[in-house]
């Protein structure tokens, strides 16, 4: 048998209860370690580049990154701006309710029915859809407001405003209050009262304000004398007509100061109190009429006279 002078190193491993294990190195190892470090620089060689890689990886990272941030900040700018055109939108909407309960009330006024001005927001009739309550996107909401707009200002132009100009004018022709502006009262009032001058009943279609004798006797609307003379009921009386059905009657004058086609203003003097006709003490008899017929002119006196000097 043939010995290996070469050298050797050993290092054993002692276990309890076993047998020691021994492992010999001979140079050629030295050429392994040689091997291993070799092998070891590539591999951190490897490592640094792969470290360089990733570094440049992480950066492009970082800048996505920081682009997503930008675009989401970008996205929530966008997401105000949005949510408050939708806040103004819906504040014009708000606005137009008002605006619309406003014309709904001039309407009432004129005397036109309401307007159905928006068919939206759940009060669908017929038809299946929206069932109340969805919430509407801005430009859905911009769109209707705009189509209310329309609709309310051309409501507004061709039908409520001559309506209401008519009821403003025939509102302006109603008799208003006393036709004296000193204290008065009704010595005798509308309706069956019993005959002053005989006996049985009479049909007095007005009602009687006493007043001191040539106590200036006032229009109670404007418009125009269409009769001013003797009557041998009403003594000297003036008669108007106010327009729109009205008209009212003035009796037992001591001086008439207006003539027949007369065009009076409301509150212009027509006459002055007197007894004349058939009257017992210096007092206007004061009727009203509505379309020719004789009503009780207490609904159209308001305020006592004394009151509205
Ligand atoms: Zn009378």
């Amino acid at each position: 048998m043939r010995r290996r002078v070469s050298e050797r190193y050993t290092i054993l491993i002692t276990r309890t209860g076993k047998e020691p294990r021994a492992f010999s190195f001979r140079p050629v190892v030295l050429l392994m370690a040689g091997l291993f470090f070799a092998s070891w620089a590539g591999v951190t060689g490897y490592l640094y580049v792969r470290n360089a890689a990733l570094k440049d990886t992480q950066a492009r990272l970082e800048q996505l990154s920081n682009r997503a941030r930008a675009l989401s900040l970008q996205l929530s700018e966008e997401q105000n701006r949005n949510n408050m055109l939708a806040g103004e939108a819906a504040d014009m909407l708000k606005q137009l309710d008002q605006l619309e309960a406003e014309i709904d009330r001039l309407r009432e006024r004129a005397g036109l029915p309401k307007i159905e001005v928006t068919p939206v927001k759940g009060e669908n009739q017929g038809g299946e859809g929206q069932g109340g309550g969805i919430p509407l996107d801005t430009e859905a909401m911009l769109k209707l407001t705009a189509e209310r707009i329309k609709t309310l200002t051309g409501n507004l132009s061709s039908k409520i405003e001559p309506a209401l100009e008519k009821t403003l004018a025939k509102e302006a022709a109603r008799p208003v209050g006393y036709p004296l502006k000193v204290h008065t009262y009704i010595a005798s009032g509308f309706g069956t009262r019993r005959n002053p001058f005989g006996r049985g009943y009479e049909f007095h279609d007005g009602i009687d304000l006493p007043a001191w004798y040539g106590t200036p006797i006032y229009a109670t609307a404007p418009g125009k004398v269409v009769e001013a003379g003797w009557s041998n009921i009403y003594g000297y009386y003036v008669k108007l007509d106010h327009g729109y059905g009205y008209q009212t009657l003035y009796g037992h004058m001591s001086k008439i100061l207006v003539k027949r086609g007369q065009v009076v203003k409301r509150g212009e003097v027509l006459g002055k109190v007197g007894s004349t006709g058939r009257s017992t003490g210096p007092h206007v008899h004061y009727s009203v009429y509505v379309w020719g017929k004789a009503v009780n002119p207490v609904s159209f006196l308001g305020a006592p006279s004394y009151a509205k000097r």
